[in-house]
């Protein structure tokens, strides 16, 4: 039987998973190890249970009597804070899902990685963050990550275990978000509402934010240059309103393999947990008559600056990844907050890999999570103020 860790199991990708997991027969086709969720004990209380986990943990310690309280009789243990969420990682587990939102997912993704685990990662913050050392951490212990990103999932899906130097081009797709239509005027003006709608995917609201304000295509690119070791010239991006198809991989030869699929991540979430097999997954056939047409068009980066900002932050290399995910990070807690408007976003990032270039080391990778840490939080002090 497979063993199992679901970090980030109370969010949207973990409650697709559990809802997976659960179908597949839960403790009877899994053993669990580890869940781990927020401040949401309850529900991380009901999901442990039903799976029998040996352990759940909250990343706050102040939830501990909570979550205790809501374990209580069931013979699983509590734990809680950051430490306590990259111990849970480090335990040993056949497959480990990191779902956690944001840099976060950083330190428990290494740690399952220092154990030569086998990462199915949603957390792509891991990746845009420290691409170099996570790559080599799991080349030297002989680690293994699965994209669960559902692009990546469909790169990796296409090309069919060759290698992705040897192809000519990769391009993954966006829906454009929920602002694709608007009028760049507006933009400006968009509140946390209308930019927590997304047209085509149900997810948690930063990254439907981030579909919005393009920032999730943006950390896409950079994830799989680090991830597929591509030239960043050799990654395109195509806006597909329709969402269906999620990635093409062009070869030497002109020929173009895509990947199909209704929009829905249980069919990303599902391909990892059951790699290298496939197995049935309660995902709706895709019906392309009924469909009727697809349709692309180039990204505007006008509209986007996001994508310039990655594509800038692929040249400069060194600490622009960490940099760019963190200011991101700060933007939205920002625009959150109502402290400053959508478009500012965009502005905030620049600012802080602007001021980041003159720092020294800036061109350096990060070689080790401290460092990574340390670029992380200066671009938040930066992106405060930087416009
Ligand atoms: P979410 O906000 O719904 O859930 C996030 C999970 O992480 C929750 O369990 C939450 O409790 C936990 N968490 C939040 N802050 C934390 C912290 N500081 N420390 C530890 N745990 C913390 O997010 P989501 O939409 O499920 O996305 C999770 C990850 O998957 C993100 O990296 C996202 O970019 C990626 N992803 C999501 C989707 C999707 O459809 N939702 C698709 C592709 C990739
Ligand atoms: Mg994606």
């Amino acid at each position: 039987m497979r063993t199992l860790t679901i970090l980030g199991a109370t969010g949207s990708i973990g409650e697709s998973a559990f809802d997976l997991v659960m179908r597949a027969g839960g403790p009877q086709a899994y053993r669990v190890v580890a869940l781990t969720g927020g401040r949401n004990v309850a529900r991380l209380a009901e999901m442990a249970r039903a799976l029998q986990a040996e352990v759940a943990v909250t990343a706050h310690a102040e939830e501990l009597p909570a979550l205790r309280l809501a374990l209580a009789g069931s013979g699983i243990e509590a734990a809680a804070g950051p430490q306590a969420l990259v111990e849970a990682a480090a335990r040993p587990a056949d497959w480990t899902l990191s779902a956690i939102v944001g840099a976060a997912g950083l330190a428990p993704g290494l740690a399952v990685l220092e154990r030569g685990g086998t990462l199915a990662l949603a957390n792509k913050e891991t990746l845009v963050a420290a691409g170099r050392l996570v790559m080599a951490t799991a080349a030297r212990t002989g680690a293994r990550i699965l994209p669960v990103d559902s692009e990546h999932s469909a790169v990796f899906q296409a090309l069919g275990g060759e290698d992705a130097a040897a192809v000519a081009r990769v391009t993954i797709t966006a829906s454009g978000g929920a602002f694709r239509d608007w009028p760049v005027e507006r933009l400006a003006r968009a509140t946390v509402a209308e930019a927590s709608r997304h047209p085509n995917w149900a997810m948690g609201q930063r990254i439907t934010i981030d579909s919005a304000s393009m920032f999730n295509k943006a950390l896409e690119v950079i994830e799989a240059r680090e991830f597929f070791g591509l030239a960043p010239e050799r990654i395109g991006v195509l806006v597909h309103p329709e969402s269906i198809v999620h990635a093409l991989v062009e070869h030497v030869d002109g020929g173009v393999l895509a990947h199909l699929g209704a929009p829905d991540m249980r069919h990303a979430i599902g391909y990892a947990l059951n790699w290298p097999d496939r197995r049935p997954l309660p995902v709706a056939p895709l019906d392309l008559a009924a469909q009727g047409s697809l349709t692309f068009r180039a990204p505007d980066e006008v509209r986007w600056p996001a994508l310039r900002l990655a594509r800038e932050a692929m040249a400069a290399g060194g600490a622009a990844g960490a940099v760019l995910n963190a200011a991101k990070e700060q933007a939205l807690d920002d625009f959150l907050a109502g402290r400053i408007g959508f478009s500012d976003m965009a502005a905030r990032v620049e600012g802080a890999l602007d001021r980041a270039a003159g720092e020294p080391g800036f061109c350096d990778s990060p070689a080790d999570l401290d460092s990574v840490l340390a670029w992380d939080a200066f671009a938040r002090r930066t992106a405060r103020i930087a416009a």
